[in-house]
């Protein structure tokens, strides 16, 4: 067990006992409110879908045939592993109606060895039908909640053109938890014109929330974003961490986050041909190491 946080696989091992559990990534075809003019137009400014979607995951392929392919993937390594079902790429509660939505997740939990499903999504994008579904589909399986939070100061929210509130984040935790549903916060260490301060104000705010989980990650500056070509005309001021800095952070943040909220991770990976800064080339659990280190 860590000594120190409540990592993923403690939660896991929570919710599953003694099965060890595999997410299998999917790209569903969702589209996003924030691209399309539903909420807002130009996506988030950091966001490349392409940075953080699996190369593997196709939505040519049906959610079924996906899963399956995930499950041969790691079927040979590891024989007894169950799954589950993260619906990962874009808004993944959005543009369908709850009838196609539930009938989709309920598609992917009925899969052999998938034991429950994780759905990413906007904390504006998770209305009380769709609760309500998701907490029947929840009674059979485990069903967890993503939602991108990203930080709690609305300034920042409305400078990355996220198009939601620190208010929509509380509210959508709530309504979850009050249905019994498991909810994670991804929130952002970085983001333009937020300090040390400001990152740790919003992982204090977060843990007042009833949530389960935290994912952690550092800014990236991605190719083919609008922040990189706002960086790069001097219209937004980022100021990349180094890796010495944000490992000390990671470690007030841990020193901060009960041992009920797990915190599945503190790093962001994407495909490095893709990362202009900052390039520490770690894979996730090479940074787990350091942070162990650091810790100890
Ligand atoms: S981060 Fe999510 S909400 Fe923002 S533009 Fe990308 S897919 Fe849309």
């Amino acid at each position: 067990m860590n000594p120190y946080y409540k990592d993923f696989s403690e939660y896991m091992g929570e919710i599953f006992p003694g099965v060890k559990v595999q997410k299998l990534s999917i790209d569903a075809g969702f589209t996003c409110p924030n691209r399309d003019g539903s909420i807002g137009t130009g996506g988030c400014i950091y966001c490349n879908n392409a940075s953080f979607t699996p190369g593997y995951c196709s939505p040519k392929d049906s959610v079924e045939t996906q899963i399956l392919k995930g499950k041969e993937f790691f079927r040979k390594k590891y024989p007894e592993m169950k799954y589950l079902a993260y619906f990962q790429s874009y808004t993944n509660t959005f543009g369908k109606s709850v009838k196609i939505l539930e009938e989709m997740y309920r598609n992917a939990i009925e899969i052999e060895d998938v034991v429950g499903i994780i759905i990413g999504t906007r904390p504006d994008c998770i209305p009380d039908d769709l609760v309500g579904a998701l907490s029947e589909i929840n009674k059979e399986k485990p069903v967890i909640v993503e939602i991108g939070a990203e930080t709690s100061k609305d300034e920042t929210l409305h400078l990355i053109n996220r198009n939601h509130t620190w208010n929509d984040v509380e509210d959508a935790t709530k309504r979850l938890n009050d249905q019994g549903i498991r909810t994670g916060l991804h929130l952002i260490a970085g983001l333009p014109g937020e300090n040390n301060e400001d990152v740790l104000a919003s992982v204090r705010k977060a843990c007042l929330l009833p949530i389960d989980s935290i994912k952690m990650h550092q800014l990236q500056v991605v190719k083919g974003t609008p922040l990189l070509s706002k960086w790069e005309k001097g219209e937004i001021d980022v100021v990349p961490f180094s890796l010495k800095d944000y490992l000390d952070l990671c470690v007030r943040i841990v020193k901060m986050i009960p041992r009920n909220i797990c915190i599945e991770r503190f790093l962001a990976s994407s495909p490095p041909e893709m990362v202009v800064s900052p390039k520490w080339g770690l894979k996730n659990y090479q940074f787990t190491n350091l942070l162990m280190n650091e810790l100890r």
